[in-house]
């Protein structure tokens, strides 16, 4: 009853939709079975099922790691308790001294990781301009690894991953991508040379604004040995209930993210002729700088844009009259969200970032969904309409 499907060279597509391999093992049942226990009795001594306690292992979030792993073409993936805490893990594969450059735009709790728990652990950072910048500029002897999101949190930078890939190779530095904002379906790094690939599992893969997941996916065996210790150790698993809701979620994850995109390529277009807007990013118009770069390295485009107003009245009335867009943190679910950077995803980075970045207090950040397309124009129509009052 068991399917083939390791050998197969499936799509994408249907990658997302072969979530089991042992059927027999489980009765014939077709969605993965949430194995809800702690610990795991042993045949004997020294005959373990493979499964001996959820902090190190537990077969529905294998499941989930082996579909995240297929999805982004490494040898392991590992599935966590949040995106922050995939990042803060990944972080202990360094050692106090080693010496780290992040992107400059990333998100804001990112940062904070970074600037407030990694250097007190003794990392030296590098704030950089890497979609702008040559990454060789920031480069010293002591340097390991270079992290960074493409297209960035919430400014939407591209930056070439195969050539800062290159050059960061050439130098012995680990690539570090954050890969949360076009998920798997639209762009895989380890393809273009990245070593580490980071996921918000909260977001696209997820889909549904009902759980906090996060993920590491690797194709190297060393780091992946040395992250499995510290992932054991440090104990920040995936429960095995948020594990089913993302294999669920991810079923869905191709017609979500097309449906999605369609909206955001739309309503990109509409947001740019509106009276009071002063600025749409979103890298699938051809006049954002990363257009040609994202053509090349990505499938699509995304659900992600943001969006700069002529005045802080004018975002605080949009903010307070949204009715079918919700105004809330985070992304990548089936309904629209309105994000604040300023006050919500990136109130405690540095000002200085901020105005280096541009993320005033004029910019909106939106998580397109899939909605009707009409509804979503006919609520800016509105709100937009109650700004000019
Ligand atoms: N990476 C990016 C790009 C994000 O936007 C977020 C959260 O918004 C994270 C990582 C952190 O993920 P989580 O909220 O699941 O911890």
């Amino acid at each position: 009853m068991g399917r083939d499907i390791e050998e197969k060279n499936y799509s994408l597509d249907t990658k997302c939709q072969i979530l089991d391999k042992d059927l027999e093992d489980r009765w014939g049942a077709i969605s993965f079975p949430i194995y809800q226990s702690a610990t795991f009795a042993h045949r004997g001594l020294g005959e373990s099922t493979g499964f001996d306690y959820t902090r190190m292992q537990n077969p529905t979030r294998q499941q989930l790691e082996s579909v995240v792993a297929g999805l982004e073409n490494g040898i392991d993936a590992l599935a966590y308790s949040s995106g922050m805490a995939a990042i803060a893990n990944v972080m202990e594969l360094f050692f106090p001294g080693d010496h780290i450059i992040i992107d400059e735009d990333l998100y804001g709790g990112s940062i904070r990781l970074f600037c407030e728990i990694s250097k007190k652990n003794g990392l030296e950072i590098t704030v950089a301009d890497l979609c702008r910048g040559s990454v060789t500029d920031y480069i010293k002897d002591n340097t390991k690894a270079v992290y960074f999101e493409t297209p960035t949190n919430p400014m939407m930078n591209v930056t070439d991953i195969e050539k800062l890939s290159e050059v960061a190779h050439s130098k012995g530095l680990l690539v570090i991508v954050d890969n949360t904002f076009l998920s798997p379906y639209f762009q895989n790094p380890l393809d273009l040379g990245a070593d580490i690939v980071i996921h918000s599992g909260t977001k696209f893969l997820g889909g549904h604004h009902d759980t906090i997941g996060g993920f590491v996916v690797v194709r190297d065996k060393k780091i992946d040995e040395r992250l499995r210790l510290i992932y054991k150790t440090v104990g920040a698993g995936l429960s095995p209930f948020d594990s089913w809701l993302i294999l669920r979620g991810i079923r869905t994850l191709s017609v979500r993210l097309e449906r999605a995109q369609e909206n955001a390529i739309r309503l990109a277009e509409y947001l740019k002729g509106k009276e009071h807007v002063t600025k749409v990013i979103y890298p699938g118009l051809p006049d954002h700088p990363g257009y040609e770069i994202m053509k090349k390295q990505a499938r699509g485009f995304g659900a992600m844009l943001t969006f700069e107003v002529d005045s802080a009245e004018v975002a605080k009335q949009i903010l307070d009259n949204v009715e079918l867009i919700y105004f809330a943190e985070s992304l990548g679910g089936t309904e629209t969200l309105i994000t604040y950077p300023i006050t919500q995803t990136h109130a405690e980075v540095p000002k200085s970032l901020l105005d280096k970045n541009g993320i005033t207090d004029r910019v909106l950040r939106l998580s397109v969904g899939i909605e009707g397309i009409e509804d979503l124009k006919a609520e800016f129509d509105r709100v937009f309409e109650i700004a000019a009052r």
